[in-house]
């Protein structure tokens, strides 16, 4: 089966394992596991902040990340597809009382004039206010978009005194894909969430960054929804590998994904545009084929091929370190006869 549903499908490398199996641990709700820490503190300077907090999900990190922005009752800005309103089964709301609103823009991208006019000011106790605005960078269900306007959005938020929160968990390819550093985005929000387990293709793990207090008072909720553990260096090893051996090759799945598109294109004119395939994920719209998601998905499973949607019609592919350059073209292959047919 060649697996395309997803980048958080691979498995751990030989190599990743055996960094796993050798690492020194402690207990980490003591503080005490030397793995943890420095994962902790290699992705905090990555992304040019003070501190970081391991997490077993993005969703757990985001909840963290987005309640130290958000006060009970407060609101947060995002996209209207964004992991955090869609992907996240409302924990934000159910978990942190917080509230949002949303813009919508294509493949997700930061609208500044629609969200210049949904900020609201502090106006005392007969309006919400706005407390955050949460970026997803790169985004998903906007097909890996890369978000153009981030700077820009935050130079505004910035002269308004609103912190700005980066979903970064598919951030690594962003980086990759511009050439920008992870610190030039990351210096820019006041907390911003990173998962190990998408392409970088470790296990398990996200990874929360923000200000020493920021990070003090999240891990006090995290223990506190239950999501303290010990010996965690385990997990940790498998991402400190991940950001040794993983990142760079990133690009090779965005050349993967380009290709996929490409043959797609072919097959399905107009399904997908193979120039706004930013990074690893391509979004095909199948309505120009007159097949449904369900149809193909199903049909592509009996062929070997794993694929997914995010909508009736709108196909999604993923590619990711465990599917070779040569499995990507022989997914392309079945798709695009099956779209083209
Ligand atoms: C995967 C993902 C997350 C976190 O997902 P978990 O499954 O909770 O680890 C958050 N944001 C985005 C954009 C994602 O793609």
């Amino acid at each position: 089966m060649i697996d395309l549903r997803s980048d958080t499908v691979t498995r751990p490398s030989a190599g990743m394992l055996a960094a796993m199996t050798s690492a020194p641990l402690g207990d980490d709700v003591y503080g005490e596991d030397p793995t943890v820490n420095q994962l902790e503190e290699t992705v905090a300077g990555l992304l040019g902040h003070e501190a970081g907090l391991f997490t077993t999900t993005g969703s757990l990190a985001n909840l963290l990340g987005v309640q130290a922005l958000v006060p009970r009752g407060g609101e947060l800005l995002c996209e209207a597809s964004a992991h955090v309103v869609r992907a996240e089964l409302g924990g934000h709301a159910a978990v942190s009382g917080v509230t949002t609103r949303t813009w919508s823009a294509p493949a997700g991208q930061i609208d500044l004039e629609q969200i210049r006019a949904l900020i609201a000011p502090d106006l005392g106790p007969y309006f919400v206010t706005t407390s955050a605005v949460s970026v997803e960078n790169t985004h998903n269900f906007g097909g890996g978009a890369i978000q153009h306007g981030y700077d820009a959005l935050a130079d505004e938020l910035e002269s308004r005194g609103i912190p700005l929160h980066l979903d970064g968990a598919r951030l690594w390819n962003a980086a990759v894909a511009t050439g920008r550093t992870l610190a030039s985005y990351g210096v820019r929000a006041t907390a911003a969430s990173v998962c190990l387990s998408k392409g970088l293709g470790a296990p398990v793990g996200s990874v929360l960054v923000g200000s020493t207090e920021l990070i003090r008072e999240a891990r006090i909720w995290r223990k506190r929804l239950g999501a303290g553990w010990r010996q965690a260096g385990v997990l940790a090893a498998a991402g400190l590998y991940a950001l040794d051996h993983n990142f760079d090759r990133l690009a090779e799945d965005h050349a993967n994904a380009r290709l996929v598109a490409e043959v797609l294109a072919d097959a399905a004119p107009g399904s997908v545009k193979p120039d706004q395939v930013d990074t690893n994920i391509v979004i095909a719209d199948l309505s120009v084929t007159g097949k449904t998601v369900a149809e193909v998905v199903s049909v592509a499973r009996a062929e070997g091929l794993l694929v997914g949607g995010v909508g009736a019609t709108q196909l999604r592919v993923v590619t990711h370190l465990d599917a070779s350059a040569a499995d990507c073209r022989t997914a392309a292959e079945i798709l695009a006869r099956l779209l083209g047919a």
